[in-house]
């Protein structure tokens, strides 16, 4: 026992965190410590580490949801232990994932909202996975079918979120990026006819372009695969990439036809963690009806005695994030959800005035007609900074407020996007409108040159 006295207290008695033995040295980064340390003492030292994060309500370069209320905090502690993969063990977690799958399929207009199938996932990735995996599971037995070559599939899209190419790259399909044409933010239906063919298993529409925020016109999209068909028997099926979108347009943009309305949309993910409002962690992936859904996809598991259907590309996974979502359906309804998004969208608009305002900026979206969010580019021909440079300035008060170049064939435009989500309030949007005002003054004046610092008068 004496070998393991030390010359000072036990961990436990120090009253002092940073007197502690784990805060005697940098903490551990390649090898485990060899002994224990204490909850309250590890806890502040990798709290206190965090905390060079970016503050996540300062972020407005994420879709995802950044705010929660304390309800929604302790409906996930008490899920902490419950794996939504054990239907068995949790049956009523099972029965709320399947709760927000047909709500989601009334929600989008699905013509049979109570038998359809869809699935919980781990955000819009995974949802794009198996909705793209379904897409060459049907493509290829059709194909097979009639005695025809099955081995160079290719999936059609604009300018896609990253999960596109990954399903492509992953699941081994020609990603047919079609270029965007001058003044363009998306695919434009007349484009399509060039880039489509018999190997083609479907086109990805998306409902809230990433790069700038505005929606691709699924209604004209699907026309233009409903023409594609009578002229060349070639019968494409549509899925929605409504990441984003989903959560917005049913509310705020009611009239706009998207969804299972449209009898090419064959199938539609969402991201439940964006403006879905739930935690991050839950994504959404729902069929127009149960049989676009290729029986081979599904794995069964047991289910309160008998078996129930699960389409995933994990096994174990938290079942909070889908808790949290149901909460939400039930908390807010088809009203709370409407005011949220129309807040943000009027915040949106209001912001991307100010924007407009300001001089140097050219709007290419100013949130009115898809998602809550600004994008610009500077149409000053040489300002003497970059929007790079802007983004870094604003940076400095903590705003994160992302710079980047738009997809293939316009990479030369430099584009910035602001978006606006639950908890980013009117206020908010004014402080950041103050700072990129004061930010433009000192780019302008060469206050922000090398060596120039805010706060700092040399
Ligand atoms: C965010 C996003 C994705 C990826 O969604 P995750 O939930 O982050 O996996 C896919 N497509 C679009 C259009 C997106 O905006």
């Amino acid at each position: 026992m004496a070998l393991h006295k030390a010359d000072r207290p036990a961990e436990e008695q120090l009253a002092d965190i940073f007197t502690s033995r784990l805060s005697e040295a940098p903490l551990p980064k390649y090898r485990m410590p060899e002994t224990q340390s204490v909850p309250r003492v590890a806890y502040a030292l990798v709290r206190d580490e965090l905390s060079l994060d970016g503050d996540a309500s300062q972020n407005l370069a994420t879709f995802c949801t950044t705010w929660a209320d304390d309800e929604t905090y302790r409906l996930m502690a008490g899920s902490l232990g419950k794996n939504v993969i054990d239907k068995d063990e949790y049956p009523q977690t099972a029965e709320i994932e399947s709760r927000c799958v047909h709500i989601l399929a009334d929600l989008w207009n699905s013509p049979e909202p109570r038998h359809t199938i869809g699935c919980s996932t781990t955000g819009s990735s995974e949802a794009a996975m198996l909705g793209g995996l379904a897409l060459k599971w049907s493509w290829r037995k059709r194909r097979r079918a009639e005695g025809a070559d099955a081995s160079r599939p290719n999936i059609v899209a604009g300018p896609v979120q990253v999960c596109w190419e990954k399903f492509a790259r992953y699941f081994d399909v020609e990603l047919r990026q079609v270029p965007l044409e001058e003044g363009a933010t998306g695919l434009r239906p007349h484009q399509l006819r060039d880039h489509v063919d018999e190997n083609t298993i479907g086109v990805v529409a998306i409902l809230g372009v990433t790069f700038t925020c505005d929606y691709e016109p699924v209604a004209d999209i699907a026309a233009e695969l409903d023409a594609i068909q009578r002229d060349t028997g070639l019968d494409i099926p549509l899925h929605v990439d409504a990441a984003s979108g989903g959560f917005i347009a049913p509310f705020c943009q009611p009239d706009l036809v998207w969804d299972f309305r449209l009898e090419r949309v064959a199938s539609i993910n969402t991201s439940g963690h964006k403006y879905g409002l739930a935690p991050l962690g839950v994504g959404w992936a729902v069929w127009r009806t149960a049989d676009l859904l290729p029986e081979e996809l599904v794995f069964n598991v047991d289910y309160l005695g008998g078996e129930m259907p699960t389409f995933s590309l994990n096994f174990s996974r938290p079942g909070g994030e889908i808790i949290a979502q149901y909460y939400d359906f039930v908390l807010l309804g088809r009203e709370g959800y409407r005011t949220v998004q129309q807040h943000c969208l009027d915040t949106a608009a209001r912001l991307a005035e100010e924007v407009d305002r300001m001089g140097p900026f050219t709007l290419l979206y100013r949130g009115e007609g898809g998602l809550p969010a600004v994008s610009y580019t500077l149409s000053e021909p040489d300002p003497g900074f970059s929007l790079y440079d802007l983004s870094d300035r604003l940076r400095m008060r903590g705003w994160q407020v992302p710079a980047y170049p738009l997809p293939p064939d316009r990479d030369m435009t430099v584009v910035q996007r602001v978006l606006v989500r639950h908890g980013i309030s009117a206020d908010k949007a004014v402080l950041l409108a103050e700072d990129m005002r004061r930010a433009l003054r000192e780019l302008r004046s060469g206050a922000a040159g090398p060596g120039a610092r805010i706060g700092f008068h040399h």
